[in-house]
């Protein structure tokens, strides 16, 4: 159905892409993320100029859905720590970001930026709380996408949520589980809110 009117054309197409995707939204997304990584530069763009267009309500809607969800993800924290504590007999219980950092040194990297634990608790939520690999909302750690042998640092750009077992299971391939149109909204809402 051709229109001359480009706004009109582009309604068009975006309300077929809505109705495709609803009619099979597993399709849908796999489609869509398939175009993503092919066009990462693109998506990359479209991402950035969405979240400067709404930006006002995107903050809203994520300091909404971070404030409903931080209970959920602090809970699903303390079952975590409290089946985890032993290990941790004689360190401080808030000592995870520090743990980090030991680690990373011990790995000869004491230099840049370390994430914080509250910017990991903002990452998850933005997330969706579930661990990237298998989906299943279940305690979160924080995986290097690159690991910090082969060179990668602590930043929260190298950051993604994934439960212990896919954690251990990943090892030290560098997959990265993490939807790039998020992952690009999270660091812009990351830059201004740290
Ligand atoms: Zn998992």
């Amino acid at each position: 159905m051709p229109y001359k009117d480009p706004e009109k054309a582009k309604a068009y197409k975006r309300e077929y892409r809505r109705k495709t995707y609803q009619a099979d939204p597993v399709a849908g997304a796999a489609a869509a993320r398939e175009w993503r990584q092919k066009n990462l530069d693109r998506a990359r763009e479209i991402a950035r100029d969405n979240w400067n267009r709404h930006k006002e309500q995107y903050k809203k809607q994520q300091y909404a859905h971070i404030a409903e969800h931080r209970e959920e993800v602090r809970n699903r924290q303390r079952i975590w720590w409290e089946a985890n504590k032993h290990r941790y007999a004689g360190r401080k219980k808030d000592n995870r970001a520090s743990e980090q950092k030991r680690r990373a040194q011990k790995n000869g990297q004491t230099e840049g930026p370390h994430f914080t634990i509250p910017q990991f608790e903002e990452l998850c939520v933005w997330f969706g709380g579930v661990c990237l690999s298998c989906g299943e909302a279940k305690a979160l750690t924080a995986d290097h996408v690159v690991p910090l042998s082969q060179g990668g640092d602590n930043s929260i750009r190298n950051i993604q949520p994934l439960c212990r077992g896919c954690n251990s299971k990943k090892g030290t391939q560098q997959t990265d589980y993490r939807d790039p149109d998020t992952l690009e909204m999270f660091l812009l809402y990351d830059a201004q809110a740290h």
